[in-house]
């Protein structure tokens, strides 16, 4: 019997790299597999013949003395074991898959369903959910309406008409897969692929039902309750299993994928963590000192502002912030003091200031300016 030089039969140049010969073989494997073959004795062959060419061709010791010798040299003496006349089992064949496809490799026949029934699964839904900061500092549940795909509640899902016309499928017993034994040159044959029956799913369907005509799914609505923990932030998305849209025929439904959207609050602006609060104080209240109320996400705080306080001064209410959504940090409020210059006085209060235009005390004296100095202040905040 003739045989075929092992660089034709993969199609290779006789100094072809471990890498070529690797990747002639995968082609060919995936050509000539039984599972897309069914039944094709010249393809099984071929796809024999490819593996002991390449059995020997990516050993570096097999191949130089097929090299030297051609196929005598792999004989019974060859010493060096395993390849004697091409009685490569299927077993070992595609034992030697995991190698070249790299491990995980496993056929084709059920199109990625190989480990059991066939399921689908649902698309995933997103929504959007509006939050005012005093909900995301708190955390909130927003219960929401979503229109979505949901089971048919005539057929519960499975898309039969009635109970009699779902029948577990009788050429796979439901598991959605059927294994093929063949006689081969080799010996006997295993390959397993999609229960070409049920399509793979596992049951059968004599009877549709008309609500859903067979699908198992309708257009319809769900409140769905969402918690959102405190602390989220704009663009930030939440996730709840199973929540999306309802699969096919008693499937695995989607997921929901919640995007959080903030709306800006009119007084504290966020700042990660942190919330900032403008303060404007009369001229007056900054020299005398007075208290103030200044809103905070807990409701109204009551500060005070001390005698001589100058404009640009940053006070800070601890834990008046945002909690941290990974933790139970919470931030702080900020509150920026700004000394209001007046723009339009009375004859008598502009009487007032000129007459006291010339004290010494209304000038800031260097050493003192410092102390409000805006860097002084900012080393105060990112210390
Ligand atoms: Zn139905
Ligand atoms: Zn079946």
């Amino acid at each position: 019997m003739a045989k075929k030089d092992f660089y034709e039969i993969l199609g290779v140049d006789r100094n072809a790299t471990d890498a070529e010969i690797k990747k002639a073989y995968r082609q060919h494997a995936l050509k000539y597999h039984p599972d897309k073959n069914p039944d094709n004795k010249a393809a099984e062959e071929k796809f024999k013949e490819a593996a002991s060419a390449y059995e020997v061709l990516s050993n570096p010791e097999k191949r130089a003395r097929y090299d030297q010798y051609g196929e005598a040299g792999l004989g019974n003496g060859g010493g060096g074991g395993g390849f004697s006349g091409g009685a490569m089992s299927m077993d070992d064949i595609f034992s030697m898959f995991g190698d070249v496809f790299g491990g995980h490799f496993s056929g084709f026949g059920g199109g990625g369903s190989r480990g059991g029934r066939r399921v689908q699964k649902g698309s995933n839904l997103r929504v959007k959910v509006k939050l005012t900061l005093l909900e995301i500092a708190q955390g909130v549940e927003k219960k929401i309406k979503v229109n979505k795909y949901i089971a048919c509640s005539s057929c519960d899902g499975t898309g039969a008409k009635d109970s009699s016309s779902y029948q577990t499928c009788s050429t796979c017993r439901g598991t959605g897969q059927v294994t093929r034994i063949t006689n081969s040159f080799f010996g006997q044959m295993q390959t397993q692929s999609a229960c070409p029956h049920c399509n793979g799913e596992g049951h059968s369907i004599t009877a549709k039902c008309t609500t859903c005509y067979g699908e198992g799914i309708v257009k319809g609505e769900e409140v769905i309750s969402i918690q959102i923990p405190a602390g989220v932030s704009e663009g930030m998305q939440l996730s709840m299993n199973g929540k999306g849209n309802a699969a096919p025929r008693g499937g695995v439904p989607g997921d929901l994928i919640i995007n959080i959207d903030e709306i800006p609050d009119l007084n504290l602006k966020r700042d990660g963590k942190n919330l900032l609060y403008d303060l404007f104080i009369s001229f007056p209240d900054a020299v005398l000192g007075t208290s103030i109320e200044v809103p905070t996400v807990d409701g109204k705080a009551r500060i005070k502002i001390a005698a001589g306080t100058q404009s640009g001064k940053i006070l800070r209410l601890k834990g008046k912030g945002v909690p941290d959504v990974h933790s139970y940090n919470r931030g702080d409020q900020l509150i920026y003091i700004n000394v209001w210059t007046p723009q339009n006085l009375s004859k008598e209060e502009k009487s007032i200031l000129e007459k006291l235009h010339g004290s010494s005390n209304f000038t800031p004296s260097p050493g003192e300016s410092d102390k409000s100095s805006f860097f002084d202040r900012m080393k105060d905040i990112f210390h």
